[in-house]
């Protein structure tokens, strides 16, 4: 039994606790519930946003539609890849949260998600920007997703490839950007603790530690995403609003040269990132408060939201601060988070009727 509710708010579904409503609002718990809520969709000609945990996304007003909350549950072994039997294939519905799934693996003695513990929101959301943290990025561990095509309600499968997974970012901000909603996603972990310290803030926290486990490495993680990291239930936010812009390696050059401090990340022989933290912060953002939004002031990267506020308030302040970084740097900085709802709405809602969708929220 699925309930339409009309003019939900929704200020309780994102970890921004910005106000918007949604025209219609539904949870749908199993692959058929979505259909009869895309079936509901369809008969009104409603656009459908889909909705995990709403750690990634800002409200710009109300949304147009029908918002699916998707709380598809499950964590299962479906097999394993090798004779072995060393690595495990797991299967989780989109609806799981994922620090919990992590738990609930490295319990089983599952091993590869340590370093992604802690990250806010749903399994089903994880490859939509590929979530990293400490070194390590869903990509590496992913095999495949199930997902439903919005407008045949087919069931697809994508393997890795068709996923094309980018730094934060994947088919499903392009091609299929509003076009689908993924369903389960199924995971390749290892019964062997491989424990990856490549990234050196974690490998500093843990010198101590001659042969760290994963349980350790998890620990590790949690303590360094605590300290540095606002809690959104105590000050809400999205985490990073903006993805750590990646430059030729010549202007990341010149830049060096004129800045000394500033930090290289090479991607290739042809890119490198830099962090977009150190941009704000130098800029003179860091801590700068407006009225009701601001950002934070022991992580520059972070947009916080005091309460009484608006998207379209958070919105402008982002505009100001990548006007001003672009100004002073040259560089471009881009929205992680995705804007939803109200001027963005024809963009990020999917239509069941009509196509139109503009690329909102992927830049400023
Ligand atoms: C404090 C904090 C720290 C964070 N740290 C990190 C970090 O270290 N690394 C990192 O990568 N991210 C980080 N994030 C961002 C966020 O946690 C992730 O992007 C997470 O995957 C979002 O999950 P969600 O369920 O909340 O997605 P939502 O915010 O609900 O949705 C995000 C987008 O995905 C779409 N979507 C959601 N679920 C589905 C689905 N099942 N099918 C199709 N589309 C869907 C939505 O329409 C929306 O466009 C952080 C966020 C916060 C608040």
């Amino acid at each position: 039994m699925v309930d339409f509710v009309p003019q939900v708010a929704l200020q309780g579904f994102n970890t921004l606790a910005l106000p918007a409503r949604a025209e219609y609002f539904c949870t749908a718990a199993s692959i058929d519930e979505l259909h009869k809520a895309l079936d509901f969709a369809r008969q009104r000609a409603l656009d459908v946003t889909v909705l995990g945990g709403g750690s990634n996304i800002i409200f710009a007003g109300d949304v147009a539609g029908l918002v699916i909350r998707l709380a598809i549950s499950g964590i299962a072994k479906v097999g394993e890849e090798d004779e072995e039997g060393e690595r495990v294939l797991v299967r989780v519905g989109a609806g799981e949260n994922w620090h919990q799934l992590v738990l609930h693996c490295l319990h089983q003695q599952w091993y590869g998600l340590e370093n992604l513990s802690l990250i806010p929101g749903c399994a089903g959301a994880a490859p939509i920007q590929n979530i990293g943290a400490y070194g390590v990025e869903l990509a590496q561990r992913f095999v495949s997703l199930e997902a439903i095509d919005l407008d045949s309600g087919n069931i697809i499968t994508l393997d890795r490839a068709a996923c094309r997974f980018g730094y934060r970012d994947s088919v499903f901000k392009h091609e299929l950007r509003g076009r689908v909603a993924i369903t389960s996603i199924t995971l390749a972990l290892s019964r062997r603790a491989e424990p990856q310290l490549d990234y050196p803030e974690l490998r500093n926290a843990l010198s101590d530690i001659p042969q760290p486990t994963p349980l350790q490495v998890s620990a590790t993680v949690c303590a360094l995403r605590r300290a540095k990291l606002p809690d959104p239930v105590e000050r809400p936010n999205a985490g990073s609003f903006f993805k750590n812009p990646v430059i030729p390696v010549s202007q990341a050059q010149q830049l060096k040269a004129s800045h000394p401090d500033l930090p290289l990340y090479p991607v290739s022989e042809q890119a490198t990132k830099i962090p977009a933290a150190w941009l704000i912060d130098r800029a003179g953002w860091k801590g700068v408060r407006r009225g009701p939004v601001g950002v934070h002031d022991r992580q520059a990267l972070v947009l916080v939201h005091f309460g009484g506020g608006s998207g379209a308030e958070l919105l402008q302040l982002a505009a100001d601060i990548a006007d001003d970084v672009a100004r002073r740097f040259g560089v471009t900085l881009e929205l992680e988070p995705a804007v939803i709802g109200g001027a963005s709405a024809a963009g990020e809602g999917h239509s069941l009727v009509g196509r139109g969708q503009p690329d909102a929220g992927s830049g400023l």
